[in-house]
């Protein structure tokens, strides 16, 4: 097991992410690492970052413009540039991100044509991710066919929840054919579920709610490390308000969009996951940087409305854990947004929730603490890394088995 990397790929509609460690000697995944193809269909770029975060490369590349052949293209592409940089490593294995598991991945898994044909029948429950995260699958077959692949599932986490938190009041019929709750950013979770003891002590077997606050947001509540409960449901559309995604709303809408607004399926699909959230209320942008600088009328009304979703869903939390010991803030948004966290905060503290404004206005890459010392809800902002998590799943299913071995 020397001199081994082991690449994560999280694979969107028009970038593709990737993170690439070693390991061969050193058990604590040194990441040598990591960047992005991003524009793929558009103006494509390769960003890539080193291990102390200098650019080891940043420069417009060329792909196909049909966004299939662009992907498969960007996939070789990584690998030349990997293969000019891999100082004598081989590639021993490929994790993925894979947003959703269904009800028959629960942990990650080895894939073979036949796990691929299974991922592919969920395709409907997460059609802005699914496609793309099995595309990529896809892609490094046909360029590497001998190199192992892993999906690691955004789903996965949550299924210790039990089954009040899992079900909808729907026929039993349909419960059993599969709608039900699934919650997704589970590697989200899983990392901070990970570190929670390092930082919290005791303290992180107890009710802690973790927001993660990215383009997709979600909140999820935990006891013991476990999930307990989550905002997403059957789809990564439920719940908050995200960069384009609407978040919780009644069914209802839908219907009367088909019936009296006489929209298509797709249309909807494409409203409800493209054009709303953010972008939709703001008219402005998805991107929360965007919106905040943007100090417009309706970018300020999408922010009220943002921050509202977020105290109704954390009050809806902290009543499935029966109370409320920490909060921890994760992802783009969440690690680094301070008014966000500030106004979050605020709307808590009928919780006890009480925000050190100092410690919260710091700017800081580390887990830290930002409430006050006598704060009845401890607040934390911890940063993510859903892809250190893909790599230990993913070293954990080869063959040969624990590392060293
Ligand atoms: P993804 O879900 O694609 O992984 P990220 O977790 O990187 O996305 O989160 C992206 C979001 O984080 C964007 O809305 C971006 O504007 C927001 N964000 C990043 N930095 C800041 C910041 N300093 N202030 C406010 N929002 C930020």
């Amino acid at each position: 097991m020397k001199n081994e990397a082991l690449l994560v790929i999280n694979s969107g509609s028009s970038s593709v992410k990737f993170a690439a460690y070693d390991v061969g000697a050193d058990p604590t995944f040194q990441r040598i690492a990591s960047g992005k193809i991003e524009g793929i269909g558009g103006q494509p770029r390769l960003r890539v970052a080193g291990q102390d975060g200098s650019v080891l490369e940043d420069r417009a590349i060329s792909l196909p413009a049909d966004p299939a052949r662009g992907q498969e293209d960007a996939f070789r592409q990584l690998f030349e540039w990997l293969g000019g940089h891999a100082a004598g490593r081989t590639l021993g294995a490929v994790g993925h991100r894979v947003v959703h598991g269904g009800e028959h991945f629960s942990r990650p898994v080895r894939i073979t044509p036949d796990t691929l044909a299974q991922l592919e029948r969920l395709t409907p429950l997460a059609p802005l991710h699914q496609p793309h995260n099995l595309s990529a699958i896809r892609a490094i077959a046909a360029l590497l066919p001998d190199v192992p692949q892993v999906a690691c599932f955004d789903t996965e986490f949550h299924a210790s929840q039990a089954w009040v938190a899992q079900a909808y009041a729907l026929p039993r019929h349909i419960t059993e054919a599969g709608v039900k709750r699934y919650g997704f950013h589970g590697l989200s979770y899983e990392y901070i579920a990970s570190v929670l003891p390092e930082h919290l002590g005791a303290a992180a077997e107890g009710r802690v709610v973790a927001a993660h606050l990215g383009n997709g947001a979600s909140m999820c509540a935990m006891r013991g490390c476990k999930s307990v409960a989550s905002t997403m449901g059957f789809t990564a559309l439920d719940g908050l308000m995200m960069g384009t995604r609407c978040g919780s709303l009644d069914p209802g809408v839908v219907l009367y969009l088909m019936r009296a607004l006489g929209m298509t399926a797709q249309a909807v699909e494409k409203l409800l996951y493209e054009q709303s959230g953010l972008l939709g209320v703001s008219g402005v942008s998805g991107d929360m940087r965007t919106v905040e600088a943007s100090g417009t009328p309706e970018a300020r009304q999408a922010v009220e409305l943002y921050v509202h979703a977020i105290g109704q869903q954390l009050g809806s939390l902290a009543a499935a854990l029966g109370g409320l010991e920490t909060l921890v803030f994760t992802a783009g948004i969440g690690e680094n947004s301070a008014s966000i966290r500030q106004q979050v905060c605020h709307n808590a503290a009928w919780l006890g929730v009480a925000l050190d404004e100092a410690a919260n206005q710091a700017t800081s890459s580390a887990a830290r603490r930002i409430s006050t010392a006598a704060s009845r809800v401890a607040v934390w902002v911890m940063p993510t890394n859903e892809e250190l998590m893909i790599a230990r799943h993913t070293q954990g299913m080869l063959p040969r088995g624990a590392r060293g071995a």
